[in-house]
């Protein structure tokens, strides 16, 4: 079992800036980097709201130069993913799969993944016509008629960038306003190739995983209630994100909707030497420079916390 002052779970804005912070601190973090190396950023497009970057940045290139940034200093990245934690006692301790951590401080960086539907044939279509990442497959639906679901700003992005492949972009939004920024949705409104189809939603998705996918969607009108099934060439999600709590359930205080519970304007969890950062105890701003702020703030917290115990 190997011994830490830092761990580090999660490799977003808000985990690799505390590694940034505790590495130049010279406690040596250790970032486990998860199952999406880099956090959301990774899979959306333009960065143009991230202070510094006048012309905008790429998420992925935007989340390789934090981790640059971070290693320069002495961080360790690993492309593991937590499986348990025990924070019952001190030293704290972690396993990746059967393998055995232990910590003095850890910082909780997990943030948040894509909603889904819940809908009939939603989980055997995923990968299969139906999305969660216009970047990520945007390219597979060249000249096709897809559909997005969601009324705020991760959806109108996915729309916009979709019309630089496919020919025609519906929006599917459940009410009869949309919840997007107004740059957002002016832009998404302007553009020829997008509709938005009020009071609609998704009920069922219809297709076969191991032939061509995807085919057609049942859809309801929320006001009416009548239904139809169309046909459809692809399906993205941009209904909002769930944290990524899960490993923490029975051991740390989470609300309703499952983000974790720090303490009024502090990282500091319930249990002493536990942090969390950004997105995963965030639902209200939810933004790459408000996480990347909150792991800085872990960070320095964690610092002075190994002080105070004199570690
Ligand atoms: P939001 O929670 O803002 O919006 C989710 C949308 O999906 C809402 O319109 C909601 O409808 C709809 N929705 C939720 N659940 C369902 C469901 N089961 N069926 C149908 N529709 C559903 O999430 P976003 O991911 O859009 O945005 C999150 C945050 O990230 C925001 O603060 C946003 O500003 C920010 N963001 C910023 C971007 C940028 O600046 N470039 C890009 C993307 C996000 P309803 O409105 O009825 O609740």
């Amino acid at each position: 079992m190997s011994h830490h002052k830092v761990i580090i779970i999660g490799s977003g804005p808000a985990g690799l800036t505390a590694a940034l912070y505790t590495a130049r601190a010279n406690l040596a973090p250790i970032v486990f980097e998860g199952l999406q190396p880099g956090g959301q950023l990774t899979i959306t497009t333009d960065v143009e709201n991230y202070p510094g970057f006048p012309e905008g940045i790429m998420g992925p290139e935007m989340m390789d130069l934090f981790r640059n940034q971070a290693t320069r200093f002495g961080a360790e990245t690993r492309f593991e993913y937590v499986t348990k934690v025990d924070f019952s006692a001190k030293p704290l301790r972690l396993w990746v799969e059967d393998e055995e951590y232990s910590c003095d401080t850890c910082i909780i960086a997990t943030g948040a993944s894509a909603k889904m539907l819940s809908v009939p044939g939603e989980d055997t279509l995923m990968g299969y016509g139906l999305s969660a990442c216009a970047t990520c497959d945007g390219s597979f639906f060249r000249d096709q008629h897809v559909f997005v679901v969601g009324g705020g700003d991760t959806a109108m992005e996915e729309a916009n960038y979709l019309t630089r492949f496919c020919s025609k972009v519906s929006i599917l939004h459940r009410r009869d306003e949309l919840r997007a920024s107004k740059i957002m949705q002016d832009r998404a409104l302007a553009n020829p190739k997008i509709e938005v189809r009020w009071n609609t939603v998704i009920t069922a998705m219809h297709g076969d995983p191991k032939g061509d996918g995807l085919k057609t969607v049942t859809l309801k009108d929320t006001e009416t209630g009548e239904s139809h099934e169309e046909a459809i060439d692809g399906v993205f999600l941009g209904i909002g994100h769930r944290p990524n709590t899960d490993l923490f359930k029975g051991i740390l205080d989470m609300d309703d909707n499952g983000y974790l519970i720090t303490n009024p304007d502090r990282t500091t969890t319930k249990i002493e030497g536990v942090f969390a950062c950004g997105d995963v105890q965030d639902d209200y701003y939810r933004q790459a420079v408000t996480a990347a702020g909150s792991g800085c703030s872990a960070a320095i917290e964690a610092e002075r916390w190994l002080e105070e115990q004199g570690m």
